[in-house]
């Protein structure tokens, strides 16, 4: 039972089924009204000059004096032939003064209101006219009536009720087994097929429901690749599409989390081995210092204390890009633009790596025509991107090799290009070295080579003015990385 209040479908046909009882009783009630009102009516209308003529057989009787017992005798005639009414005779004020029916039976009133009367026997009044029954006090019933002269002075009125007490006893007998076989079984009926007829269309209407709830039920459990199925254009249908839509979004932030979680895992990796490696190197050295103070020669001293100081250095390095690359992440760095001339930034990128390339036997030069527009961009940033990715050609580039740095223009937009003729980047390899920490030769560290952030920097740089990098590349033929730029549009 308490199933049934629980489940959607249960509450909805208990509702339905009481509703359709509360119906039908309210049915059965105003019916009966009804068919009692017509009945009233009928009687009303049948006799409405029942009581007219009976006064006209009486009032000869009362001519000569007021004893009501002389109209006895044609009063039971009356009665014998007509037994369901009661006849009162009543004086101008409506006092009863005479009664005829069942001895048996007591009258409690001794007036009549004379109101429902005189409007019977007025011009205009509709039927039924229900006037007080002296028997019942309180209720009221259908009955005709008629002016009557009593003796010689006194005018009085013949008072009949239709359906006395008798008569309404035994109708009322066959009216109720007549209400209850006919409308009480045809209710029944009703009851019986709408009832089944709206079980049936609520269990269908609610099965999808139900199918739904299935479902919820399973992906809550971990099922994760359940969907509805539901296809109607209905509001099911669309609640089925919007759950499982839903479900694909949480399944799609859940594998998010995930790449996230195991990248942060990887994060905290990678810093702490690249943090190892040189904080070890840092105190193996400072502490050979330490122990061969007396035997160490003043060259030794000073090689070992340079170690310790680029150690340290390329830790400040790693350090540093560490925090821009956080920054860049939480979206802290707002790009600060403005337009300038990307050919002068290229040229003194190129000025600043001048000595480095020439040191390591490397050709560096620019390849700008002149006449380009400015572009339009946080000229820091861009200086920051370039050296990365020129930094990344010299260190990857062997002696006797070139690198060039490049611009064209292309419609509004300026396309960069560092390029080199250094070792390439092997094909599986180009979708990762724009994540962090990733580097083709593995056992390089910090301290050999670069902080292996240096791109991933790059791409978050580009990602903040709408743009991004690309790589083309071959092994032992060199790599060329480019972007684009927003050309600076002059307003008039
Ligand atoms: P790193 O500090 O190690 O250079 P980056 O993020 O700058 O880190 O680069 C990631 C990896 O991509 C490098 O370790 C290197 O293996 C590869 N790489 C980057 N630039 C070049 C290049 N011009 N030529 C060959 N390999 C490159």
């Amino acid at each position: 039972m308490k199933n049934i209040f629980q489940s959607f479908y249960g509450r909805l046909s208990l509702i339905f089924l009481f509703l359709l009882l509360v119906l039908g009783t309210v049915q059965i009630v105003f019916t009966a009204h009804t068919w009692s009102n017509y009945y009233r009516e009928a009687d009303q209308r049948l006799n409405l000059n029942l009581a007219a003529d009976m006064a006209r057989e009486i009032e000869p009787l009362l001519q000569d004096s007021a004893a009501i017992g002389s109209i006895g005798n044609t009063i039971h005639y009356i009665m014998v032939l007509n037994p369901k009414i009661e006849i009162y005779v009543l004086d101008e004020q409506g006092k009863i003064l005479a009664f005829f029916a069942d001895p048996n039976k007591k009258v409690k009133s001794k007036y009549v209101n004379l109101k429902p009367v005189q409007t019977f026997l007025g011009d205009h009044f509709t039927i039924p006219i229900l006037g007080d029954d002296p028997r019942h006090p309180g209720t009221q019933k259908p009955f005709s009536a008629a002016s009557l002269k009593i003796g010689k002075k006194l005018n009085g009125y013949l008072y009949v009720i239709l359906g006395g007490e008798q008569y309404d006893s035994a109708f009322d007998t066959i009216r109720e087994n007549y209400i209850t076989k006919t409308l009480a079984g045809g209710l029944l009926v009703t009851l019986f097929f709408t009832g089944l007829i709206g079980l049936i269309l609520f269990f269908w209407l609610t099965r999808p429901l139900r199918r739904m709830k299935e479902v919820v039920q399973k992906f809550e459990q971990g099922q994760f690749q359940q969907r509805v199925k539901l296809k109607g254009k209905d509001e099911m249908g669309k609640l089925g599409a919007t759950f499982n839509s839903m479900a694909q979004t949480i399944v799609y932030n859940m594998e998010q989390l995930k790449e996230a979680d195991q990248q942060r895992r990887q994060l905290i990796a990678n810093i702490s081995h690249d943090l190892r490696t040189p904080l070890a190197s840092i105190c193996g050295y400072s502490e050979t210092i330490q122990i061969k103070d007396n035997t160490l020669s003043k060259e030794e001293r000073q090689k070992y204390l340079q170690v310790i100081h680029d150690t340290a250095s390329k830790m400040e390095e790693l350090v540093e890009q560490l925090l821009d690359l956080s920054k860049l992440d939480a979206r802290q760095v707002k790009p600060q633009m403005e337009p300038f001339s990307i050919k002068d930034l290229i040229y003194d990128v190129l000025m600043k790596f001048k000595p480095q390339a020439d040191k390591s036997g490397i050709k560096i030069e620019i390849d700008v025509p002149d006449g380009l527009p400015q572009v339009y961009a946080d000229i820091g940033l861009i200086e920051r991107v370039l050296s990365n990715l020129v930094d990344n050609a010299l260190r990857y580039t062997p002696s006797g090799g070139s690198v060039t740095i490049g611009a064209i223009q292309n419609n509004d937009q300026i396309e960069i290009k560092v390029r080199d003729t250094g070792s390439g980047i092997p094909q599986k390899d180009i979708p990762h070295i724009f994540d962090r920490f990733f580097r083709i030769e593995k056992s390089r560290g910090t301290i050999t080579g670069g902080t292996g952030l240096g791109l991933a920097i790059v791409k978050k740089i580009l990602e903040i003015h709408n743009s991004s990098i690309f790589v083309n590349s071959a092994v032992n033929a060199g790599s060329t990385f480019l972007f684009n730029l927003a050309v600076w549009a002059q307003k008039a």
